[in-house]
């Protein structure tokens, strides 16, 4: 949710996500594997204070392995704007979302970049604006213009609402090392189906809870789980700790496990931050996480 923080300046949440599912497909001849994945949306977000400013497009980070400027995310994202905005803009990014995770940190302030942008500036962009300039940027930034559970196929960048996942609480874990989506997608090999896509949108239209969970997986996990066994490794201590299943996002190495409920998920995050010091661990949920584009509060 947009909030005004004061004369010409924004206050836009950037929220990251896991995948429930991760199909890859076919290698295409513009070099992206096809992908069917059910996306959504958690509560866990980076902030992003969005300004204006006398002239040109300014974006800082506060961390240090973050870029600034013009290699940015948010950058790119507001360059596809530039001719639509009258004056400058400035973005100042507070990072929460662990960088090159699977969580979509870098997709997911380019995305609240150009949401801010549109509402800072009264620039009237709809949503399928929005979407033409997000798939412009990377194949993940429109599922974040869109936002909560989102079918999205393609290289990923043609985005379907879906019904709203029933809430679950998660832990998830980012081990203290990062992996590079192209690496992951170019050690993939294309295996034989197991159609968990279509398994969870009759569970999601059901809302069935036991479905939905049956469904979840990630056809990635093989390739980021052979390069780093940690990551099998980290799947199997979340299951330990009570998780009813537990997935990679995206390409790795983040891992998220489903709990029972919120208590379950307290007890084992507080567990995990004490065995794995290195590793960042967060205690989170699913959410809707959206907004009407262009709406704003206070
Ligand atoms: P995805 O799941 O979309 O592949 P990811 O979660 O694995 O992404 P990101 O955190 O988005 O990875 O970062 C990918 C790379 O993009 C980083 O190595 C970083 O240098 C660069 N980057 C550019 N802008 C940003 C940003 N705003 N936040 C994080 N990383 C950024």
């Amino acid at each position: 949710m947009e909030k005004r923080t004061g004369a010409g300046a924004l206050r836009v949440p950037a929220y990251a996500k896991i995948n429930l599912t991760l199909d890859v497909g076919a290698l295409r001849p513009d070099g992206y594997h096809q992908v069917t994945s059910v996306m959504q949306t958690i509560d866990l977000a980076d902030t992003l204070l969005i300004s204006v400013a006398p002239a040109g497009i300014e974006v800082s980070c506060d961390a240090p392995d973050v870029p600034a400027g013009e290699e940015n995310l948010a950058h790119r994202a507001l360059a596809t704007l530039a001719p639509l905005i009258p004056g400058g803009i400035r973005v100042d990014i507070r990072k929460r979302i662990p960088r090159a995770a699977g969580l979509g940190g870098g997709s997911s302030d380019a995305a609240a970049a150009l949401k801010g942008a549109n509402s800072l500036y009264g620039l009237g962009l709809g949503e399928r604006e929005l979407l033409a300039a997000a798939a412009g940027v990377g194949s993940d930034v429109p599922f974040f213009i869109v936002g909560g559970t989102a079918l999205a196929e393609g290289r990923g960048e043609l985005v379907k609402r879906l019904p709203t996942l029933p809430v679950f609480w998660l832990v998830v874990v980012k081990p203290g090392f990062g992996v590079k989506t192209g690496d992951i997608y170019r050690l993939y090999r294309e295996s034989a189906k197991v159609g968990r896509t279509s398994l969870l949108l009759r569970a999601l239209e059901a809302g069935d809870r036991d479905g939905i969970i049956a469904a979840l997986g990630n056809d990635l996990e093989s390739v980021t789980c052979a390069l780093h066994p940690e990551v099998a490794a980290l799947k199997e201590r979340l299951l330990e700790r009570g998780a009813l299943k537990a997935v990679m996002a995206g390409s790795g190495p983040a891992v998220y496990g489903i709990f029972p409920g919120e208590a379950e998920a307290r007890l084992a995050a507080g567990e995990l931050k004490r065995e794995m010091p290195g590793a960042d661990v967060f205690l989170t949920r699913t959410c809707r996480c959206v907004d009407a584009v262009g709406k704003q509060e206070g």
